[in-house]
């Protein structure tokens, strides 16, 4: 297999050739999949581990099926000599950003507006050089307001290679699948994982070829990753998929309806990889990281204690409380867990708007913490921001809250998302039509807040914030 160890220089996009033993009876010309991670069309945005990994594994599937692989990804540096911003703590960091009109029904926002990523020159230069051309497109997508960006990518796409089959999947496509329909111009909307029986079927049939067998979530192959990220800082970590809670304002049970746990060893060897060539940072991608920790988070955190790798540990989806037992909290301790976030979302433990925490349970987490040897300063707790019909004094007292028990309060701007139990209430409490244009749903406006966004109502809460140490996050999936 041909290696990448450095960028290549710009234009260059490498397609990765196929695995020599591919599962199944995979086709005798193999065909060529690119897969594209669109820009972010937004107000803000900031690279905290970000990789699009839903992409990653189907092109990982392809690979392993015998195809030509290779990934444009807008939100990475891609090439050594394009300008990107220094990386920051941990890898993170900020994007590349040129300010656009926002959209029209969007102009009455007091912030700028941006595509963030590579510039859209240098993509759609690289890509019409792209030599041989794909055979399929696969363009994903994140948030659902970010789909002008999935949008630009498909009309690009369109316009460079007319015929070439192009399947839209991600988080857009599978919660907004009648709006995609209508705005992207795409032969396929997929919903869910493309790795499942139909969308697999559906996307060689796009290829005009008999369907192989898909390989299974255990198909021990070589990692894409240090081929189509050359060079990386940070690498993501993901042992699970789905979450068995249904908070009321989360979208996860609606992008992976059942839980379900993958192969330790898999990771393992993942993390080996990668700290061969020097990657240290490792984020965890997991909706429910504690659940059932006896089935691959203990054996996986032991197996990497005993690989004696140093490594650093992060939980940018925020963990919960309840399942910090003392025992697993002294391995991610020696693990090297080195960004603590857990999900408190409100104080209200007697009328929350989920029933993953109770008060005991908080403490329990928190306690078995710091016992286990985790600084305060390093332990964030996410608040919910802006739910619809959210007092401000529940916000506060939730600040003051985490605040007491010694954690960073981290803001989390709700964004409605359609399909979730709560999107009914954003709806009543919105002054937008949320599901008329995903735009809306955008957690940058505060679609839910009274007023909405403003500089100064931004600034009294970062004021309200200082007071305790603390930055800003997402709201959850
Ligand atoms: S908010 Fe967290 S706990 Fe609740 S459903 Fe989503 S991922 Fe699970």
């Amino acid at each position: 297999m041909p290696r990448t160890p450095t960028r290549p220089r710009w234009p260059e996009i490498t397609w990765i050739s196929p695995n020599p033993e591919p599962i199944g009876s995979a086709p005798e010309s193999a065909p060529s999949i690119l897969g594209i991670n669109p820009w972010v069309y937004d107000f803000a945005a900031y690279n905290l581990w970000s990789r699009p990994l839903g992409l990653i594994n189907t092109l990982q599937a392809f690979y392993c099926s015998g195809c030509h692989v290779t990934l444009l990804d807008c939100m990475d540096r891609t090439w050594r000599d394009v300008d990107w911003p220094e990386q920051q703590h941990y890898g993170c960091g900020r994007y590349p950003r040129t300010e656009i009109p926002p959209p029209a029904s969007l102009e009455h926002i007091p912030r700028r507006f941006c595509r963030y990523g590579l510039s859209y020159a240098a993509v759609s230069q690289a890509l019409a050089r792209l030599d041989p051309p794909p055979d399929l497109v696969l363009i994903t997508s994140i948030m659902t307001y970010w789909y002008p960006g999935a949008v630009a990518a498909a009309r690009l796409v369109r316009r460079l290679w007319p015929r070439t089959p192009l399947a839209l999947g991600g988080v857009y496509a599978t919660l907004c699948p009648e709006h995609a329909s209508s705005v992207a111009p795409v032969d396929s909307i997929i919903q869910g994982p493309a790795e499942n029986g139909d969308n697999w079927s559906r996307l060689w049939g796009l290829l005009g070829e008999t369907t192989p067998p898909a390989p299974g979530p255990q198909t021990e192959a070589e990692t894409l990753l240090p081929l189509l990220y050359p060079e990386a800082r940070f690498s993501v970590l993901l042992g699970s998929r789905g979450c068995p809670f249904h908070c009321a304002y989360c979208s996860s049970s609606l992008l992976y309806p059942s839980y379900h746990q993958g192969s330790w060893k898999r990771l393992l060897h993942q993390v080996h990889q990668e700290h061969k060539r020097g990657i240290r940072d490792f984020a965890f991608y997991d909706d429910a990281l504690l659940v059932q920790p006896e089935s691959w988070l203990i054996p996986f955190l032991e197996g990497l204690i005993r690989s004696g790798l140093s490594v650093r540990l992060h939980t940018p989806n925020g963990m919960h409380a309840k399942y910090l037992r003392p025992d697993v909290c002294r391995l991610l301790y020696r693990a090297g867990l080195t960004t603590v976030r857990l999900g408190l979302e409100t104080h209200r433990f007697d009328s929350r708007p989920d029933s993953k925490l109770t008060h005991e349970e908080w403490d329990y987490g928190v306690s078995n913490l710091l016992q286990a040897g985790f600084n305060p300063d390093q332990m964030g707790a996410y608040i919910l921001f802006g739910l619809p019909g959210q007092s401000e004094e529940e916000i506060r007292r939730a600040i003051a809250f985490a605040k007491v028990h010694g954690l960073r309060p981290q803001l989390a701007y709700y964004s409605p998302i359609p399909g979730t139990a709560m999107f009914p209430r954003a709806k009543q409490y919105t002054p937008y039509p949320l599901e008329q244009d995903p735009l809306f749903q955008n957690r940058a406006i505060w679609p839910c807040y009274p007023g909405g966004f403003s500089w100064e109502e931004r600034s009294r809460w970062m004021e309200i914030l200082r007071q305790a140490p603390g930055s800003e996050k997402s709201s959850p999936t």
